[in-house]
């Protein structure tokens, strides 16, 4: 019984010290700012994340822009809702670049799509802008890594920015406020299973 009344008076004053703690944190983060956020890896979670952050932006009556680099041949789920939602989409023209194996027009595509991205990253009137597969553009050198660099560094103060896309490259990470990287554990389709419509995309 005694034992009892000590560990429960230890657990409350565990309790307190860690609550200390995190109101001494949340007091000392005074600093408000757009972040820049970036979601890489190898593991499934990358896109839904950033379309799960579009959407909580939504719901605060906050303006949302996408530009999709890498578009698969299948219609996407969230950009068919979002956009009734008032999300502005910029959808790079092209379908998967390893089916179009053409470079030149991969290229331009992806310039094409970056313009105007670049429009929304000046626009103060976005809140939120999420850069879908954005890293593979960097790799490919579709993009240049230091115009994106400029870009985001000198978008409006407030504005908040999401890559998404595998190896996202040093420098953007260096950059990056938030970065997550999503571990792949295992995935469906590498026992055979085919993508699935409103899990996979
Ligand atoms: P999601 O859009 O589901 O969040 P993602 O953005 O993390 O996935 P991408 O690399 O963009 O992943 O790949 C997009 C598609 O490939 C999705 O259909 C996803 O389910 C699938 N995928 C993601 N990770 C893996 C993996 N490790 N192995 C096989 N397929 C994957
Ligand atoms: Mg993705």
């Amino acid at each position: 019984m005694v034992d009892q009344i000590n560990k429960d008076e230890r657990y409350k004053s565990r309790q307190e010290k860690v609550k200390a703690d995190v109101d001494a944190r949340v007091e000392a983060a005074q600093e408000e700012k757009g972040l820049f956020l970036i979601i890489t890896g190898n593991g499934k979670g990358k896109s839904t994340s950033g379309f799960g952050t579009i959407a909580r932006a939504v719901g605060h009556g906050f303006k949302c822009g996408v530009g999709q680099f890498i578009k698969g041949t299948w219609d996407c789920g969230e950009r068919n809702l979002l956009e009734q939602h008032g999300v502005h989409f910029e959808v790079m023209a092209t379908g998967f670049t390893w089916e179009t194996q053409n470079k030149e027009s991969d290229k331009a595509a992806a310039q094409k799509t970056w313009a105007e991205c670049k429009s929304m990253l000046a626009d103060d009137s976005y809140d939120v802008v999420l850069l879908d597969e954005m890293t593979y553009m960097v790799t490919y050198g579709y993009v240049e890594l230091e115009e994106v660099v400029e870009t985001i560094n000198n978008r409006p103060s407030m504005q908040s920015v999401i890559i998404t896309g595998r190896a996202a490259h040093r420098t953007l990470i260096e950059m990056a406020d938030t970065v997550s990287e999503v571990k792949s554990v295992k995935h469906a389709f590498e026992s055979g299973v085919k993508a699935r419509k409103g899990v996979d995309w």
